[in-house]
C-alpha cells in the first residue's frame, strides 16, 4: 500500500493544517516527523528546542490516534527517509528555516522530481517563496491572513503503526523554567492573552518585568507551528471586533500593536526567505571586516556567562540561560552591547542567543540581530545604555536581584560606557561615508525594506532613540 505522506516539520498542530487535510481527502495518511542528525548536530541548536518540540510531538500523536492514525518518526536525513517509504504522494509545509533546512529542502524536491514523487507545499504564513518585489507584499500579507482557517480532519483510516516519541540520548536541557510545547498550551496561551493579560500590552511590553505576563508569549509556539500566524491573527482581530466598551480603553491599542508585530513576524522572516545567506553575510557587504579584527573571546565569554559588570545586560543573561525567553527590547540591548560596547562580530553572538532561545526562528533572528548591530546598511544606528535602561525598565532594582542576588564581588565593568560608544559610533560612521555605501544602501531597502511608515517610526527614528519598533527595515 502507499500512503499520503504528511511530512510535519515548523508545524506541529493538526488545526489549520492544509497538508493533513489535502493528504486525507486523498487516501490513506502516514503523519510523519523526521529527527535529522544535521539539526542535532547544527551549532545553532539546543536540547531545549528538543524538549519543546519533543512536548509538541507528544501532543500532536496524542491528537492524530484520536482521528485514527498516530504519528511515525524517523531518524536520519530526509531523503534517506523519504526514500524508503512507500509514498503515493507528499505534502507539507514550506519553511523559511537555516541554511540546512533550506538546502535539505533543496535536496528533498530534487529528489522527489528525480523519482516523480509528487510534493505539494503550502505556504506557512505571509512569507512569499520566490518573491519578485516587496511591493504589494503588505496586502498579500492581508490576504493570506483572511484565508479561511481549515479545520483539523475527522478521521484518519488506520493504515500504518504510530512509532511514539522517542527519547534522544542528547545533552540535558538546562532551562528549567521554560515554556512548554503543544498545541493544547499554545491555544492557552492565546486565550489567556486576549481575555486578560494583553490589556496593557502596549505599555507593558518594555520591561521584562511587566512583559513576562503582558506579552502574548506565544513566539515559540508560532516558532514550532503549535499555532499557524493565521490563527492568532484571526484571533485577535475577533477579539478586537468584539471589545466591550465597559471594558479598559487600552485593549483597542494593544491589539493593534499585537496585530503588527505578527505582521513584522512575517515581514523579517521574507528577508531570510529572499537571501538565505544572511546567516552568514552582512546585509549590507560594506561592513565586511569591520568588526572581525577586533574579535575579544574574553568579552565574548563575559557577555555570554552574565559578568559585563553591567547588572541589566548580565540579569537578561541569567534569565535566558533559565527561561529561554526575554522581551524584545533586552533582547536589542543584549545585540546591542555584544556588537557596540565590545564589537563583537554578530555571528557568534547570534548563535549563541539561537541556542538559548526556545522560540529560535531563524528568519527573524539573523534579520534582527543584523539590524541590532548596525551592518544592513540602511537602519538608524540604535545605541542602547544598558544604565539608562536599567533606570527607565527597572527603577527598583527588582529584575536585577531576582537574577544577580544581592551583587556581592559583583565584577566591574569590562568596558566603560562612554568611550566604547563613542568608538563604535566612529567606526559605524567611517563605513557609512566609504564610497559605495550609500549605493548598496539603496539597493538593500529594494530587496528588503518595508514600504511602510508609519509616524511613531518615523518620530523613533529620528530621535534614534531605543524603541519598540523596527526602523526602516
Ligand atoms: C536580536 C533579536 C533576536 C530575535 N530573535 C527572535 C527569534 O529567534 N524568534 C522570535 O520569535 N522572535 C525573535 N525576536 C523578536 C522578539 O523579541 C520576540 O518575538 C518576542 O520577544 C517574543 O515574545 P512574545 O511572543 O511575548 O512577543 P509579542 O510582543 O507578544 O509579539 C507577538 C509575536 O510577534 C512576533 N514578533 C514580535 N516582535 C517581533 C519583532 N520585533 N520582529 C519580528 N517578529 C516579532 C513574534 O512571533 C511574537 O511571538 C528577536 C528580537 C531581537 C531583537
Amino acid at each position: 500500500m502507499k500512503y499520503q505522506v504528511v511530512w510535519f516539520k515548523r508545524d506541529l498542530r493538526v488545526e489549520d493544517h492544509r497538508p493533513l487535510v489535502e493528504a486525507a481527502r486523498r487516501g490513506p495518511v502516514l503523519p510523519l516527523f523526521i529527527v535529522e542528525p544535521e539539526w542535532l548536530s547544527s551549532p545553532d541548536f539546543d536540547p531545549s528546542h528538543w524538549t519543546f518540540v519533543r512536548a509538541s510531538l507528544v501532543e500532536l500523536d496524542r491528537r492524530l490516534r484520536e482521528m485514527g492514525q498516530g504519528l511515525v518518526v524517523r531518524y536520519g536525513e530526509a531523503v534517506d527517509v523519504l526514500r524508503e517509504l512507500p509514498i503515493e504522494q507528499l505534502w507539507a509545509h514550506e519553511e523559511t528555516g537555516n541554511w540546512a533546512t533550506y538546502q535539505r529542502d533543496r535536496r528533498v524536491r530534487k529528489w522527489a522530481r528525480e523519482t516523480n514523487t509528487p510534493f505539494t507545499e503550502f505556504a506557512a504564513n505571509g512569507v512569499v517563496r520566490r518573491l519578485k518585489s516587496r511591493d504589494g507584499w503588505s496586502r498579500n500579507w492581508e490576504a493570506r491572513m483572511a484565508e479561511a482557517i481549515v479545520e483539523a480532519p475527522g478521521r484518519l483510516d488506520a493504515s500504518v503503526e504510530a512509532t511514539g516519541i522517542p527519547e534522544l540520548a542528547i545533552a540535558a536541557d538546562r532551562r528549567s523554567l521554560a515554556q512548554r510545547g503543544g498545541e493544547r498550551q499554545a491555544q492557552e496561551t492565546l486565550d489567556s492573552f486576549l481575555s486578560g493579560r494583553g490589556v496593557r500590552y502596549h505599555m507593558e511590553m518594555s520591561s521584562p518585568l511587566t512583559a513576562e505576563s503582558g506579552g502574548s508569549r506565544l513566539s515559540p509556539y508560532l516558532a514550532y507551528g503549535n499555532l499557524s500566524t493565521r490563527q492568532v491573527a484571526q484571533a485577535a482581530r475577533r477579539r478586537r471586533a468584539m471589545i466591550d466598551p465597559a471594558e479598559p480603553a487600552t485593549w483597542k491599542r494593544a491589539l493593534s500593536a499585537f496585530d503588527a508585530r505578527l505582521h513584522w513576524r512575517c515581514h523579517f522572516m521574507q528577508k531570510l526567505e529572499d537571501e538565505p545567506q544572511v546567516e552568514f553575510e552582512n546585509f549590507a557587504r560594506a561592513y565586511d571586516g569591520m568588526r572581525e579584527p577586533h574579535w575579544n573571546e574574553e568579552w565574548f565569554a563575559a557577555w555570554k556567562e552574565g559578568r559585563t559588570g553591567y547588572p541589566f545586560v548580565d540579569a537578561c543573561m541569567k534569565m535566558l540561560e533559565q527561561t529561554g525567553w526575554i522581551n524584545f527590547r533586552m533582547r536589542a540591548m543584549l545585540v546591542s552591547f555584544a556588537s557596540y560596547h565590545l564589537w563583537l562580530h554578530w555571528r557568534e553572538p547570534a548563535l549563541h542567543l539561537a541556542r538559548l532561545f526556545v522560540d529560535y526562528e531563524p528568519g527573524i533572528h539573523y534579520s534582527q540581530f543584523q539590524m541590532q548591530s548596525g551592518t544592513t546598511g540602511i537602519n538608524t544606528v540604535r545605541m542602547y545604555s544598558p544604565i539608562k535602561q536599567q533606570q527607565d525598565q527597572d527603577p527598583e532594582g527588582v529584575f536585577v536581584r531576582e537574577w544577580l542576588g544581592d551583587l556581592t564581588d559583583y565584577p566591574a565593568p569590562i568596558v566603560d560606557h562612554k568611550e566604547a560608544i563613542a568608538l563604535a559610533r566612529a567606526r559605524i560612521g567611517a563605513v557609512r561615508k566609504l564610497s559605495g555605501s550609500r549605493a548598496e544602501a539603496r539597493q538593500v531597502v529594494k530587496q528588503h525594506g518595508s514600504r511602510k511608515r508609519t509616524p511613531a517610526r518615523k518620530k523613533a527614528s529620528a530621535k534614534k532613540k531605543p524603541s519598540d519598533q523596527p526602523s526602516l527595515f
